[in-house]
């Protein structure tokens, strides 16, 4: 089969287009022939290099396709299926697995990081990550939801525990955490105030149904912040920016708030005053992914047309480069797709 494989890490220019054996799937396995795989940051920090990846490697996370081959111990599936792959790698028998905490289990990654992804055209999965969608959701939307969906899901829903009426606000309103995260919270009927570099990348997010929008070249995150909620602040920060927001998420909080984190794309060392940590009884919650159970429930909504994926664009397989390259000048508002 054609895959997109790195040899070594390094720039856009490390990813190659070649051809790799097939995947001989095993009996407890099914075997996808990948139509779509979106990609995320998480593709470029791999490709820069990330402990525990061994070379040569294929990236990707979110996989939608069809049922090729069944393993002889699986049952409950067709080939011809359509189906997305659930983004990440469990052992699925240790204590944490199953009580439902795949998140927690120690051989927990996600699909595409330590172990190989959907850049290809074939890929073997154990059948508890398979997961049918319905025709009314083509292969690149398919693609689109998993990884996202399911993190801001675990992040408002599983961490913040988001109740009705709460005001979140919701950094990056154009990525694709922010879009799925404002959309979750509007399901919860929060009040959304979201942030995003440009006016027509604000336009979207409002689109969404965020409530609010801010520029965050332009603007004082949490004097907007403070301007909009008549000085409260926020219940919930969705985190994901890191170094360049924090202090500006910490100033946005209302007393007994909660900063939710999955990520920090501008870096990870961030100040923390603990006189407003305790004095205004702060909570810092961490979160990765999610589980195979919120997952479920996350697609329930996507299913039903309640929650929508939103692609920008998307390039072929062999085209994983400029895609790439799309990537790191963040023009994107939504996924960025690879179809094969
Ligand atoms: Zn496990």
């Amino acid at each position: 089969m054609k895959a997109v494989r790195i040899h070594e890490f390094g720039g856009p220019e490390v990813l190659r287009y070649e051809d790799v054996p097939d995947p001989q799937p095993r009996k407890d396995q099914v075997l996808v022939r990948v139509r779509a795989c979106a990609m995320n940051h998480l593709d470029l920090w791999v490709r820069k290099g990330l402990p525990g990846v061994k070379l040569p490697h294929i990236l990707g996370s979110d996989i939608a396709g069809e049922i090729v081959e069944i393993g002889e111990y699986v049952t409950g599936f067709k080939t011809g299926q359509r189906v997305l792959i659930a983004p990440m790698h469990f052992c699925n028998h240790c204590a944490k697995c199953v009580a439902g905490l795949q998140n927690q289990c120690p051989e927990f990654t996600v699909l595409g990081s330590r172990v190989d992804g959907g850049n290809c055209e074939l890929i073997a999965v154990p059948a508890v990550s398979v997961i049918p969608i319905p025709d009314s959701l083509d292969f690149v939307s398919a693609a689109s939801v998993p990884l996202v969906f399911l993190t801001a899901w675990h992040m408002l829903v599983g961490r913040a525990g988001i109740r009705q009426g709460q005001t979140v606000l919701v950094l990056g309103g154009g990525s694709g955490v922010g879009i799925a995260a404002i959309q979750i919270a509007k399901l919860f009927h929060a009040r959304v105030i979201t942030t995003a570099g440009d006016e027509k990348k604000l336009e979207k997010a409002r689109a969404l149904g965020a409530d609010y929008g801010i520029d965050h070249y332009k603007q004082k995150i949490s004097q907007e912040v403070r301007r909009i909620t008549n000085n409260e602040g926020v219940d919930i920060v969705i985190e994901h920016v890191g170094a360049a927001t924090w202090e500006e998420s910490m100033k946005s909080l209302k007393p007994a708030g909660t900063i939710v984190t999955c990520g920090a794309t501008t870096g990870s060392n961030v100040a923390l005053e603990l006189r407003f940590v305790f004095s205004r009884q702060l909570s810092f919650l961490g979160s990765y992914m999610g589980t195979m159970g919120e997952l479920y429930e996350v697609l329930g909504h996507v299913f039903a047309g309640r929650l929508k994926p939103v692609v920008d664009r998307t390039f072929p397989l062999k085209d994983a480069r400029a895609a790439h390259e799309y990537m790191e000048a963040s023009r994107m508002f939504g996924k960025i797709v690879l179809t094969m």
